[in-house]
């Protein structure tokens, strides 16, 4: 592990915390909660990694819709600047948190 800033999180693509894990000539970034997942998931087949990914896109997207009912709108134009950023940062982080459920649950066969 290294102690630079260079990129988002692994797992839930939100901040790193200066802690990257280095596979070869790469590093790959991590926030502080979720270095041993950011481990786990780079160790998983990737393919398995991909489709955690897509599934915590699609439930993002499913609880967007909710989260633009809760602000009484669909239209992102109608919302003010601490609305818009309500909504993303709870999509972001909607789908961090169903990323880390699935890495948590994954058992890597041996
Ligand atoms: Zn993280």
């Amino acid at each position: 592990m290294s102690a630079l800033s260079g990129g988002p999180c692994v797992v839930c693509r939100r901040r790193d915390d200066g802690v990257a894990i280095r596979i070869g000539k790469d590093l790959h970034w991590s926030c502080m909660d979720h270095i041993h997942l950011t481990k786990k998931a780079l160790e998983m087949p990737r393919q398995q990694f991909d489709v955690y990914e897509h599934e915590a896109m699609e439930e993002a997207m499913n609880k967007a819709a909710d989260r633009l009912e809760g602000f009484g709108t669909s239209d992102l134009f109608q919302m003010d600047e601490m609305q818009a950023h309500a909504f993303f940062r709870g999509v972001l982080d909607d789908f961090g948190d169903t990323l880390e459920d699935k890495l948590e649950k994954f058992e890597p066969q041996f």
